[in-house]
């Protein structure tokens, strides 16, 4: 079958992680006789560079006019003096509203094979770690009201958190959806005793639960969650939660893996459409070295291909193509723990070479 990607490389180990992700997805095509049309568009800082804003009108048609968009990192130290408005993560969240993703998945599991890189105590980790987590991308704190006023002490500054009932609703339904799929449990994580947007969250929630009488519903405060995803990760399946709670929280689970280089994040609206991308930023600090982690970015392309290309095998094929260079002992300098590894590109060709030889 024929599918239009458009692929955004950004800034950073943005194009590295993208390259590697192609030679993947270049295997899928060959393996089982797709036509993937791949084009690149510039986002973020590239961006800016050459036309002056982070997302240019034509990146955004490109990318409505795709099945799906594969992004790798935006941002740098290079443009980290510019007004918000101009600054390249600016343009990942234009895009975001710009495409009507209004849900953020992000599942954080951890390997059997790397359960030894986990910062967990061992008897946990040994527990598991296989939680989703469901976050509202398109309103709340990052997208309210914001600015400068003078106050009782001089200038402050202020941000404002804002949610419809409509938009937790939509966002409720995805995470019970989820759970049905899975262990069935959701845990709904606000901030009641203090918000008033989370009091409106957590009715809501309760309202959207009754529609699924076997999923069990677990209210959580954001504090207690934080600490009980050091605590016990193994009792969380589904994590629903607000943007900002589940920006932090997202990063937070991500360490419980090993490194922030092996999730996938998936972004999705009403259709079909999604943007895929590793959780990760662009990590300038290691950028242009050949030693970023691909496993994110490649996990992303696999969630791509099962969630807007319906190609539920080819996205199998890759999750396990990715388990048996693990198992194989190959490891990217971040999981390696001070032993051998092996580069970005080097990584992304076992993985590929994994899939043809399914
Ligand atoms: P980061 O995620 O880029 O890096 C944090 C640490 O993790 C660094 O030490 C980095 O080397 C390491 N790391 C990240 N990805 C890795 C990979 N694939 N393999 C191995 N190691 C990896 O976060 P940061 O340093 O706080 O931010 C850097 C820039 O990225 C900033 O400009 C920030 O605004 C931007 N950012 C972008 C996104 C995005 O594009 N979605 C997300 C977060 C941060």
């Amino acid at each position: 079958m024929d599918f239009h990607i458009t692929l955004l490389p950004g800034d950073g180990v943005g194009p590295e992680i993208i390259d590697a992700a192609t030679t993947v997805l270049t295997a899928v095509e060959k393996k089982f006789g797709h036509n993937f049309h791949m084009q690149s568009r510039d986002i973020g800082g590239v961006a800016i560079d050459t036309t002056g804003v982070p997302l240019p009108k034509e990146t955004l048609d490109a990318c409505k006019q795709s099945d799906a968009v594969l992004l790798g990192a935006v941002g740098g130290p290079k443009w980290d003096g510019l007004k918000a408005h101009l600054r390249p993560e600016r343009g990942l969240l234009s895009l975001r509203s710009g495409l009507g993703l209004f849900a953020n998945l992000r599942p954080i599991a951890l390997h059997e094979e790397l359960i030894s890189s986990s910062p967990l105590r061992q008897d946990i980790a040994k527990r598991g770690v296989n939680i989703m987590i469901v976050r509202e991308l398109t309103g709340g704190i990052y997208f309210g009201e914001r600015g400068y006023r003078d106050g009782a002490f001089g200038q402050e500054a202020y941000d404002t958190e804002v949610y419809s009932i409509n938009e937790v609703e939509r966002i409720a339904k995805i995470a019970f959806e989820i759970a049905m799929g899975r262990n069935k449990k959701v845990t709904s994580v606000d901030k009641a005793n203090v918000l008033e947007t989370s009091r409106l969250w957590r009715a809501t929630v309760e309202r959207v639960a009754k529609g699924y009488p076997e999923v069990e519903l677990e209210n959580m405060l954001v504090d207690n969650c934080a600490m009980q995803l050091i605590k016990e990760p193994s009792r969380f399946d589904v994590i629903l939660t607000n943007n900002m709670f589940g920006d932090i929280l997202s990063d937070e689970a991500s360490m419980l893996t090993g490194s922030i280089g092996l999730l996938p994040s998936s972004s999705l609206g009403a259709g079909n459409m999604g943007l895929y991308e590793p959780i990760h930023g662009s990590a300038p600090d290691i950028a242009g070295n050949d030693e970023a982690n691909p496993i994110a970015t490649v996990l992303a392309s696999a969630m791509m291909l099962s969630t807007s290309l319906k190609l539920v095998n080819e996205a199998f094929a890759v999750e396990c193509a990715v388990h048996k260079v693990l198992a194989k002992g190959l490891r990217t300098k971040d999981i390696a723990g001070g032993k051998k590894h092996v580069s970005c590109s080097r990584m992304a060709e076992e993985i590929a070479l994994a899939v043809l030889n399914r």
